[in-house]
C-alpha cells in the first residue's frame, strides 16, 4: 500500500488555497463542507469562491503567492493555480515545513490526495487510487453511491449516540462487535432508515438489557477452487464475521483478502508430504478457539465434504459440544471442469461421474479398478499427480481403451489455469515434458473431447 488513508477533522481549522479560479473553487466546496476556515491567496478571485471564503469566515488575500504568507499558520495547503511553477513552489515550500500539501492534478507534487467520496455523513467513504486513476475512483464511487442506502448516515449517527452506553454495558470489545453486528442485521436498521428513532431507541435498549455473552461457534466453509468470485454469498458473510480464520494451502491469497481484516488468521496448510499442522492439531485449535467464545471460520479449498476431512473435523466438534455450521463450496471437479470446457456428464458421452482420490497408500493407489473402466462414465481424480502414471496403467490393464481422453487441469479457475490434454496412454509422458504446478485435477472420459468445441477460458 503506497498511501495511508486518514480522515481529517478540519472544523474551524485554517486551510490555504493558492489560486482563485474554478479549480480552487471545487476544492473549497469540500473544505467548506468539512467546516474549515478557507483562506485564499490569488491576484483575482472567482465570485463563488469569494462567497465560500466569507461564509467560512476565512480570508481572501489579494496577492501573488508567496506574498505575506506564513505557511505555518495553516493545517493544510492546496495549490490550485493554473501555473505549474507556482504550484511546484507551493509544494516545495510546504514540504520544507512538513505541512500537508496537495497540488491539484499533479500527483508527484502531492503529500496528500483528495479521494473520491460517498457522503453519508457522519459516514464518509473515500476511494483513492494514489493518483493513478481518478476516473476509476469516481466510477467506484458511483457504484458505492447506488449500493449504500442514504439511511446509512442516520444509522451511523444513531450508533454514535449509543456508543458510550453500549461500551458501558459490554466491556469486551469482541463481544461489543458482535452486539453491533447483530443489531445491524436486525429490524432496527430499517427503523432508523425510516426515521422511527423512538422505536429504534427502544429496540436497542431491549437488546442491551437482554444481552448475553455469545457462545463460540465454528463455520466449516468451502472456499471453492480458487476464483474468488466462485465463493457463495454465505461463505463471504461468515468469512467477514469470523474472529478467527483457520485456512489451508488451497485457499488463495485473493480469497483471504476477503476475510475480516482484523481477524486472527492461522495457516494450517498441508503440502502433500509436509503436514504443517497435523489434523489432530487443527481439530484441537477449532475446539480451543470456539470454547473461548470466538467465531471460528474453518476455511477449506473447494467443498469441505469432498476429500476435505470436513467430516472428521466436525465429528470432533460434535464430541466437544461445540456448535457448528457447514457451508458447501464449489468443488474442484465442478470448478475445473467448467473453466476447462469439459462437461462432467453429457447425454452422448457420460451418464455418471465418479470422484476419486489418487492419493497413494504405500506407493500404490487402492481403487476398485473393475468399476472404473465402465464406458459412459467420467472419472475425476483428486490428488492424483504422483500416482497418475500407475493409475493410467491400471485402467488400461483392466480393459480401458488406451486412447481414452484425459485432461489434467492445473490451478483450475485461477488466472494461472493450465490444461493439458492427452490419452491414458500418453498423458504421463506429457506431464513429464511440461512443468505442471499443483494443485492438479485429472478428468478421464470421452467428455474430455468436448473441450475442443467448448473451451472458453484459455
Ligand atoms: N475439498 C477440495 C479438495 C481437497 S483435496 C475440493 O472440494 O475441491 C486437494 C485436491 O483437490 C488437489 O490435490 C487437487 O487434485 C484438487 N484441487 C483443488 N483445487 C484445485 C484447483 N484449483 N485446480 C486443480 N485441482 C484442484
Amino acid at each position: 500500500m503506497d498511501i495511508f488513508p486518514i480522515s481529517l477533522k478540519l472544523q474551524q481549522q485554517p486551510c490555504l488555497i493558492v489560486g482563485g479560479g474554478h479549480i480552487a473553487y471545487r476544492k473549497a466546496v469540500l473544505l467548506h463542507k468539512a467546516g474549515a476556515l478557507i483562506h485564499v491567496i490569488a491576484p483575482d478571485i472567482d465570485a463563488n469562491l469569494l462567497q465560500l471564503v466569507e461564509e467560512s469566515q476565512g480570508q481572501y488575500i489579494q496577492a501573488l503567492y508567496p506574498a505575506q504568507i506564513q505557511l505555518n499558520d495553516y493545517r493544510l495547503v492546496i495549490a490550485a493555480t493554473d501555473d505549474y511553477a507556482v504550484n511546484t513552489q507551493v509544494f516545495e515550500d510546504c514540504e520544507a515545513l512538513k505541512i500537508l500539501v496537495n497540488s491539484v492534478d499533479d500527483p508527484p507534487h502531492c503529500r496528500f490526495m483528495v479521494p473520491a467520496i460517498v457522503d453519508r455523513s457522519p459516514l464518509v467513504i473515500s476511494v483513492a487510487s494514489n493518483g493513478t486513476s481518478p476516473v476509476l475512483s469516481r466510477q467506484i464511487r458511483t457504484q458505492l453511491e447506488t449500493s449504500i442506502p442514504h439511511g446509512m448516515g442516520k444509522l451511523a449517527e444513531f450508533s454514535g449516540k449509543w456508543r458510550a452506553a453500549v461500551k458501558a454495558k459490554i466491556s469486551n470489545p469482541d463481544e461489543r462487535r458482535v452486539f453491533w453486528e447483530d443489531l445491524y442485521a436486525s429490524p432496527l436498521k430499517e427503523q432508523v432508515f425510516h426515521d422511527n428513532l423512538t422505536e429504534a431507541d427502544s429496540l436497542i435498549e431491549q437488546a442491551l438489557a437482554e444481552w448475553k455473552t455469545p457462545k463460540g461457534e465454528v463455520y466449516l466453509v468451502g472456499a471453492g477452487p480458487g476464483d474468488p468470485e466462485l465463493l457463495t454469498l454465505k461463505a463471504l458473510r461468515l468469512m467477514q464475521q469470523a474472529d478467527v480464520v483457520i485456512y489451508d494451502r488451497l485457499v488463495s491469497p485473493a480469497i483471504m483478502e476477503l476475510c475480516r481484516r482484523d481477524a486472527t488468521k492461522i495457516y494450517v496448510g498441508k503440502a502433500r508430504s509436509n503436514h504443517a499442522v497435523p489434523q489432530e492439531g487443527i481439530n484441537a485449535l477449532l475446539v480451543e478457539y470456539a470454547s473461548k467464545g470466538q467465531r471460528v471460520c474453518r476455511l477449506k479449498g473447494g467443498d469441505p465434504f469432498i476429500f476435505g476431512r470436513g467430516g472428521e473435523e466436525i465429528q470432533e466438534l460434535f464430541a466437544a459440544g461445540v456448535p457448528f455450521q457447514v457451508v458447501p463450496g464449489i468443488t474442484a471437479a465442478s470448478g475445473c471442469s467448467a473453466y476447462a470446457g469439459i462437461p462432467l456428464t453429457h447425454r452422448d458421452y457420460a451418464q455418471s461421474v465418479r470422484f476419486l482420490t489418487g492419493h497413494l497408500k504405500e506407493g500404490s493407489p487402492e481403487l476398485p479398478w473393475d468399476e472404473l473402466v465402465y464406458q459412459n462414465q467420467t472419472l475425476v481424480l483428486y490428488m492424483g499427480l504422483v500416482g497418475l502414471e500407475k493409475i493410467c496403467e491400471k485402467l488400461i490393464e483392466h480393459g480401458q481403451r488406451p486412447d481414452m481422453p484425459v485432461a489434467l487441469i492445473s490451478k483450475g479457475t485461477t488466472l494461472e489455469q493450465k490444461v493439458l490434454v492427452g490419452t491414458l496412454a500418453d498423458i504421463a509422458s506429457k506431464v513429464e515434458e511440461n512443468h505442471i504446478q499443483a494443485p492438479t485435477l485429472t478428468i478421464i472420459g470421452d467428455v474430455v473431447s468436448l473441450r475442443e468445441q467448448l473451451q472458453w477460458q484459455d
